[in-house]
């Protein structure tokens, strides 16, 4: 597969500077499995210098070489920040070096990718419910529950017990 080579390629670039600067041997399985609207990367670790660094399928199909750039060398700095300062906090000043030394430019929020991301959303219809102070979304997973009467939910501001807006009907 195409973009597997990709995320090899761009894995031995950057664990030359790993191997070779911090002196570390990682082990690195990467899953292209993440496909929900909330997360583009995620790193765990499993044991001594392993870990699971898992990617976005739709975004590694869309942004490529871009997205393994910017996502893989950040879910990387966590795997070499958690060897080397296993007691900093994830994106601190730690991070941040790790992240500058192997993208080799300065770290920076500003020119984010956009991914947009909502695109991704699995349940994009979101179903609105009403209290006495506000409009709430939910998924159709907690739409489903509430209607089988399984679950209640109240508003956490004003305590009164979500009611079920019904906007198709309503037009
Ligand atoms: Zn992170
Ligand atoms: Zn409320």
């Amino acid at each position: 597969m195409e973009n597997e080579n990709l995320i090899n390629d761009t894995f031995h670039r950057l664990n030359k500077i790993v191997e070779g600067l911090y002196k570390l041997s990682l082990n690195i399985k990467f899953l292209t499995n993440l496909k929900g609207c909330r997360i583009i990367g995620q790193c765990k670790k499993v044991a001594k210098n392993s870990y699971i660094i898992r990617l976005h399928t739709k975004l590694l199909e869309e942004f490529g070489q871009e997205y393994l750039d910017d996502v893989l060398t950040h879910e990387l700095a966590h795997a070499v920040q958690m060897e080397i300062y296993p007691k900093s906090k994830p994106h601190s000043r730690e991070w941040k070096n790790i992240v500058e030394t192997l993208s080799q430019k300065k770290y920076s929020t500003k020119n984010k990718i956009n991914y947009k991301l909502n695109e991704f959303s699995k349940n994009k219809k979101k179903f609105v419910y009403i209290c006495k102070c506000m409009e709430h979304y939910v998924s159709s997973i907690i739409h489903k529950r509430i209607s089988q009467k399984r679950y209640f939910y109240n508003c956490k501001k004003c305590k009164e017990v979500l009611i079920y807006k019904d906007i198709n009907s309503a037009k």
